[in-house]
């Protein structure tokens, strides 16, 4: 694989995309694809060896397993995919340590996944973590995502989530470095909290020794507030991190970067992350997009510093990755640790992040937004006009007007 930036073809599809209504065989446990054997006459153990293709396997397509009588092999063909997806396009940054994916679903939407690799260094072992998408689009519309901006198209089958970790894992098993994925983070296109019974089927999946068998400790479940989801998840008591894209502790300025706030404001998100910290005894990890003289002012890292004072809480601090559409750009560094300071100052255990892979657009669904095409001159003016205004008014404290994002409740 080459280790500059530039577009790489992986495999392109021929015509029109056809939707299946096949189920991806990845969305199966052991339990179902027994049940589904017996049904048909078969032995269970069977199972094992499906499952051992999918996610441990070379092969590439249900006629590649080997280990199965062709009979059977064609009827799980017609029964169920292989994959979900086609691995459209591969973009590399960050000479070579960010890839970014982006996989054609079977109805022709696309979504995105990113790679990251961070070598050994300093006594820590090599990570290789891998950003997902649990929704094609997303209804929340933070204005300097790009995703965002291309509104909500559908959520995704477990299998559509779990796909994008097979394609990784295949990618990791082609390297000659035994790199083998570390980290799961749900933080790609989508709100996973909407998508919140898939998402857990999912982190299942990953953390089942007889598929992926990641431990729970090295996933992470983004939400930018669902308050009902951040509950529930609360109840069911996981093992995975649970971090909160929060971005704003002052509701008007909320109201605007992450127009969620409109239906859970900010200090509801924050109890209920409390709460989750308390029941879990896993510290809550809370991240910043840095926007320059939007949301990085002493007042803002202040108000931030007085919401999570005591919590078992840690901060990342994320400088934004420039998104076309917006009138802003990245805080400066200098800026950014001033903001650490004062949160650190109260006890906040704070990260500074560098962005990884501006030269592909690594922000989430940037590029699903190249290819759906540039808007008309005068909608973006009016876009940039619209936000300057709004986050005008934030910074005075006046709360947005604007209705809850449709598709959110
Ligand atoms: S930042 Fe996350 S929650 Fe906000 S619009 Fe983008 S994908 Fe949706």
């Amino acid at each position: 694989m080459a280790a500059s930036p530039g577009a790489v073809a992986l495999r392109v599809l021929d015509g029109k995309p056809v939707s299946d209504p096949r189920p991806g065989l990845s969305g199966l446990d052991l339990a179902s694809l027994e049940a589904w054997l017996t049904a048909r006459g078969e032995p269970a153990f069977r199972a094992r060896q499906i499952l051992d293709a999918v996610w441990g396997g070379s092969a590439t397509s249900i006629a590649d397993v080997t280990t199965l009588p062709r009979a059977l092999a064609t009827t799980l063909d017609e029964a169920f995919r292989w994959t979900t997806m086609v691995d459209e396009t591969l973009v590399l940054a960050d000479a070579g340590q960010t890839e970014k994916a982006l996989h054609r679903l079977s109805d022709g939407y696309s979504i995105e996944s990113v790679l990251m690799h961070y070598p050994a260094r300093a006594g820590r072992k090599a990570r290789h973590t891998l950003c997902i998408s649990s929704q094609a689009g997303c209804a929340v519309g933070c204005p300097f995502c790009a995703t965002g901006e291309l509104g909500f198209t559908r959520d995704l089958e477990t299998a559509e989530i779990l796909d994008q970790v097979r394609s990784a894992v295949a990618r990791l098993k082609a390297r000659e470095d035994g790199a083998h994925l570390t980290n799961i983070v749900f933080m790609g296109m989508g709100e996973p909290l909407l998508n919140l019974d898939r998402v857990l089927e999912s982190v299942e999946a990953l953390n089942d020794p007889k598929r992926l068998g990641l431990g729970a400790r090295h996933i992470t479940v983004f939400t930018s507030g669902v308050v009902p989801g951040i509950r529930r998840l609360t109840a069911l008591g996981p093992q995975f991190t649970l971090a909160i894209s929060i971005h704003a502790a002052r509701d008007a300025l909320r109201d605007v970067l992450v127009p969620l706030n409109r239906r859970w404001p900010v200090a509801e998100v924050v109890a209920a992350a409390r709460d989750h910290a308390v029941a879990t005894g896993r510290r809550v990890s809370y991240e910043v997009t840095m926007i320059g003289g939007a949301n990085d002012t002493d007042a803002d890292a202040d108000a931030l510093a007085n919401l999570l004072r005591g919590d078992l809480a840690h901060v990342n601090l994320i400088p934004m990755n420039p998104v076309a559409h917006t009138p802003w750009t990245a805080s400066s560094m200098p800026v950014i640790e001033a903001f650490a300071a004062r949160l650190q100052a109260v006890g906040i255990p704070v990260t500074i992040r560098r962005n990884r892979g501006q030269e592909i657009g690594a922000a989430c669904g940037q590029l699903a937004a190249e290819r759906a095409g540039e808007p008309a001159a005068p909608a973006v003016a009016w876009r940039r006009k619209r936000l300057e205004a709004a986050s005008a008014k934030a910074l005075l404290g006046e709360r947005s007007e604007e209705p809850v994002p449709a598709g959110v409740d």
